[in-house]
């Protein structure tokens, strides 16, 4: 019988995996010392290869090769680091569609989501490469006759990555991107149930540091599960420790990289709202809905799980809604026309039921689905809920969307606010008031805040990330890139004389 691996050879033999043996330890050469770990076909739940990932001996060595990488990386001018990250762009675009196919099969998600995450990438490579002619520090006015006053942006030294497997590749992609271009070298933990990507994505990398006369070293991945990933929360090498995970193990990872004074990055659980005003393109909110609550089967840190409604347009959105729902195909993320694939585990499937469940324990309803489907699919899920119920306070990472009603703006934008997590907000108006009260203090507490765009679907051009439960930390363009630095503030003294600041004369 043919297998999974089999039908889809060609695809893995290009970036060298087979289809058990792979070495899941990458630091300058291919090895691996830690338990087998299995990735496997959410469709069915095939396994499709088996990978040897790391342990913390191998974790350990591979930080050092990192930092000895990292010392020749960082004297490259910028804009000659910049170079490297625009073979390792090309590396991408030539392999989009294979490594898109290799994020379905492994992920679960639809493939144009796979390609648009692999495109992801290629897009924040074409911003640090800008960024190589464009980063620079500041010159400040100082007190003192004959002094100049700089800041400088220098590497850390090395960026440890954590990520999650709903975003296997473009969560690395925006850290690696920024750490590189700013000088730092990069060690990737990925998640256990997605290393086939984190192989094929560290091969590219690693023959692009070759053909540049570069340590391949720089970009070293070590898989493996929670031990790997709390030793390296755990330790000084990793200067910066970007974490894309739960808010649960992001609370943990915070605190062990804070006990150290390392800096963290944390990218963690949203619980995203719409809010639907009565002056709105109901049209247009209708179809960001359906992308922002069902895309990826609702496993986007950014996927819409509560849609706060205009209590007199209500019935006229949510008969639309069940209506798209009923239409959208479910099946094979691989097939053409599929809009929802299968949930990434056989646990998530039980996260559905038990979410419902408690939903109907709390006095809610279910508007439409509310079923499994066998194996990991379930069918997207619409409830109706009240704004209180502890359940709709709680991210649960599947396709189901919460629905309620509100009467005033200000009562919608505090049912909004009144969750722990703060990452992603939307809201349909076309009231230019409504907009401004939205993003200014009184609006949205959240990191990103949309208006006539779905929550999810973020471009690489701004900050990426939330606040209070999500974590603080922002990652990709504005000015993330400064968190991957030391800034330095520099005052030179051309003067020849030594006046003291605020006037102090001392002897
Ligand atoms: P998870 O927290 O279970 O795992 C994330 C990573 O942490 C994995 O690589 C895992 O091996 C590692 N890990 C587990 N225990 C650890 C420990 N004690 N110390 C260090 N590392 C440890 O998350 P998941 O299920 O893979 O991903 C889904 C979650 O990620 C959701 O909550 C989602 O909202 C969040 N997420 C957030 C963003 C964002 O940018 N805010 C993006 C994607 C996903």
């Amino acid at each position: 019988m043919s297998t999974i691996y089999d039908k889809y050879k060609d695809t893995f033999e290009r970036f060298g995996i087979a289809k058990s043996g792979n070495k899941g330890v990458f630091d300058g050469e291919w090895k691996g010392s830690g338990p087998i770990i299995k990735s496997v076909n959410p469709v069915n739940n095939e396994v499709i290869a088996e990978v040897i990932s790391g342990n913390v001996n191998d974790l350990n060595v591979a930080l050092d090769k990192v930092n000895e990488a990292q010392k020749i990386w960082r004297d490259l001018p910028v804009p000659k680091r910049g170079e490297v990250l625009l073979s390792m762009r090309q590396a991408l675009v030539d392999n989009l569609e294979p490594l898109g196919k290799v994020v379905a099969l492994e992920m679960g998600k639809i493939l144009p989501e796979g390609i648009g995450e692999i495109q992801e990438y290629v897009d924040i490579l074409e911003y640090a490469l800008g960024l190589s002619r464009m980063m620079k520090g500041s010159m400040i006015p100082s007190e003192r006759p004959g002094h100049v006053m700089l800041e400088t942006w220098n590497p850390l030294g090395t960026v440890g990555v954590i990520s999650a497997f709903n975003f296997p590749v473009a969560v690395y992609g925006w850290n690696s991107a920024i750490a590189l271009v700013t000088g730092n070298g990069v060690l990737w933990k990925p998640s256990p149930t997605t290393p086939l990507v984190s192989i094929a994505v560290t091969r590219l990398l690693e023959k692009t540091l070759h053909e540049h006369k570069l340590p391949t070293s720089l970009c070293s991945l070590v898989t493996g599960g929670t031990d790997v990933g709390s030793s390296l929360a755990a330790d000084a090498r990793a200067h910066v420790l970007s974490f894309t995970g739960s808010t649960k193990v992001g609370r943990q990872v915070g605190q062990v990289v804070q006990g150290r004074f390392g800096k963290s990055i944390l990218e963690l659980g949203g619980n995203n709202a719409i809010i639907v005003m009565e002056d709105c393109d109901l049209d247009l909110a209708a179809r960001a809905i359906l992308f922002a609550a069902v895309g990826t089967a609702g496993q986007r840190c950014t996927t819409t799980r509560r849609l706060i409604v205009h209590e007199n347009i209500y019935d006229t959105l949510i008969e639309r809604l069940i209506k798209a729902y009923g239409q959208v195909k479910i099946g094979d993320p691989l097939e053409e026309g599929v809009l929802c694939g299968p949930l990434h585990t056989q646990a998530a499937v039980s996260v559905y039921e038990e979410t419902l469940k408690k939903v109907q324990e709390q006095g809610g309803k279910i508007l439409f689905g509310g079923e499994t489907l066998g194996g990991n699919f379930v069918k997207p899920t619409l409830t109706r809920v009240n704004k209180d119920m502890n359940i709709i306070k709680e991210e649960a990472f599947v396709p189901i969307l919460h629905t309620m009603t509100f009467k005033t703006l200000d009562e919608a934008i505090a049912i909004n606010n009144n969750v722990a997590q703060g990452l992603s907000s939307s809201i349909f108006t076309k009231n230019p008031e409504t907009i401004f009260k939205w993003i200014g203090p009184a609006g949205s507490d959240c990191g990103i805040i949309n208006v006539n765009i779905p929550t999810n679907g973020a471009e690489i051009g701004g900050a990426f990330g939330g606040e209070k439960a999500t974590g603080g930390g922002r990652e990709s363009g504005s000015d993330s890139w400064k968190q991957y630095c030391r800034r330095g503030t520099c005052t030179i003294n051309y003067s020849g004389a030594l006046p003291l600041a605020q006037g102090i004369n001392f002897g």
